[in-house]
């Protein structure tokens, strides 16, 4: 008989060096001695406006099958004391939580998949999750303010009720000496690694900036990571990519690129610190400001807000610049500060008509004052209205995203609408 557990954990690693992640690769090695892992780790990125994160916000959940229930407590024991040995205390921002989910009812998995989803989309207070952990005898340790049992628990609940949409990152991990040193990866190798398996795998490579970026330039244990739609592409990719030593190598399954961190709804309902799909109406021209980003700004119902693309989204920018007022978009990105943080936009329908003053000798007229129509400074002619005109608009309706170089971690990318559709 086998006696199942699932661990969860968050808040180890500092931006110094760890990294939640590897913690978990290290702890998968120690605990197979008590039995093996269900189905895969998970690897859950939390709601990406937490400004309590250090890059991330990730959180891991492992679900076990111990062989023998007399090793719970020596699994406990050795998962705690993997957190005491490798977590960065000193960093007053790293504040670890653990939680052990050994039982289940209908009432816990239903409350818990309503917090899982929370803690992707919305803000959550320690207590909120201190109160889940008692109502239903869950076993746990907080370290310092605890903060950390909020990842944990989240993590560990997707475990028990499972994802509805996923993808998969291989980790690759770095040998400790190496840790703080630039990384020795061959670029042709992973240049052909994603073109041997996008778009199953993707995010390996920014062809339009010309970046390799699924390799960090932290000092974190991390060597690279792909992302892709099974362990067969994930894998297929790593087995063509020539780099320094890989220590370890974990497949995770992961919410990344799924998108479930968006609340799909109306200007008038958006808060801070949340991520959004809203519809609306460009209200207000393009405008570029002083660091090479760029806002529109979009209404809808009498509410609006205005939306930037960032400078690092590069060649995105170019699609914002070229809205109009009256074009109708969705948008898909993070409020903070009242200001959509554009992820994706969807152009929904382009105005392709406007009003202009008439051409009159090969030149357009001029106007003669409010009121009083416009006239040819050439032949003297007059007429009293503008005219409507074709627009010439440079742009097509549809999805535009920001480059690889810029994605975050949540955001799905439009090759897997590509493949989901199809
Ligand atoms: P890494 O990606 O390297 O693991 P990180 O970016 O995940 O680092 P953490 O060190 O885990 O960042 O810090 C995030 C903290 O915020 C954790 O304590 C986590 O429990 C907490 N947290 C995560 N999501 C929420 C949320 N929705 N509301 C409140 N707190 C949250």
């Amino acid at each position: 008989m086998n006696y199942p557990m699932i661990i969860g954990i968050d808040d180890t690693d500092s931006k110094e060096g760890m990294c939640t992640t590897y913690l978990a690769a290290v702890l998968i090695e120690r605990l197979k001695i008590y039995g093996t892992i269900r189905d895969y780790p998970l690897l859950i990125r939390l709601n990406p406006n937490i400004k309590y994160k250090t890059r991330g916000n990730a959180a891991i959940a492992l679900s076990l099958e111990l062989n023998r229930i007399k090793d719970v407590q020596n699994v406990k024991q050795t998962v705690i004391a993997a957190v005491e040995e490798m977590a960065v205390f000193s960093d007053e921002n790293t504040n670890p939580g653990i939680v052990f989910i050994e039982r289940e009812c209908n009432e816990m998995k239903s409350d818990l998949a309503l917090f899982s989803l929370r803690a992707v989309r919305d803000v959550l207070k320690i207590s909120e999750a201190e109160n889940m952990l008692v109502k239903y005898g869950i076993s746990k340790r907080g370290f310092k303010n605890k903060r950390g049992l909020i990842g944990a628990l989240a993590a560990a609940g997707f475990a028990l009720t499972g994802l509805s949409d996923f993808t998969y990152e291989l980790i690759a991990y770095r040998e400790k000496k190496r840790w703080g040193i630039s990384r020795d990866i061959d670029r042709n190798s992973v240049l052909a690694a994603d073109s041997a398996t996008f778009p199953d795998t993707w995010d390996t490579v920014d062809h339009e900036n010309e970046r390799i970026v699924f390799a960090p330039h932290s000092p974190d244990p991390i060597l690279f990571g792909i992302r892709g739609n099974s362990e067969s592409a994930v894998r297929a990719a790593f087995s063509m990519i020539k780099s320094e030593p890989v220590e370890r190598y974990v497949i995770y399954k992961t919410n990344q690129n799924t998108d479930m961190h968006l609340i799909d709804t109306r200007i008038d309902e958006v808060a801070n610190d949340r991520s959004y799909i809203l519809k609306g109406k460009v209200s207000k021209d393009p405008i570029s400001i002083e660091g090479g980003h760029v806002i529109i700004k979009i209404s809808d119902n009498g509410a609006a807000i205005e939306c930037v693309a960032f400078e690092p989204t590069k060649g995105f920018r170019n699609v914002i610049r070229k809205l109009m007022i009256g074009d109708n978009v969705t948008v898909y990105g993070s409020v903070k500060d009242g200001t959509m943080n554009l992820e994706k936009i969807r152009i929904d329908s382009l105005i392709q008509k406007e009003l202009r003053n008439p051409i009159c000798c090969g030149k357009r007229m001029k106007s003669r004052g409010k009121g009083q129509g416009f006239g040819c400074p050439k032949c003297g002619a007059i007429r009293k209205e503008q005219e409507i005109e074709p627009l010439e608009r440079n742009i097509q309706t549809g999805f535009y995203e920001v480059p690889p170089c810029a994605r975050r971690h949540l955001a799905k990318p439009l090759v897997r609408f590509r493949c989901h559709e199809t």
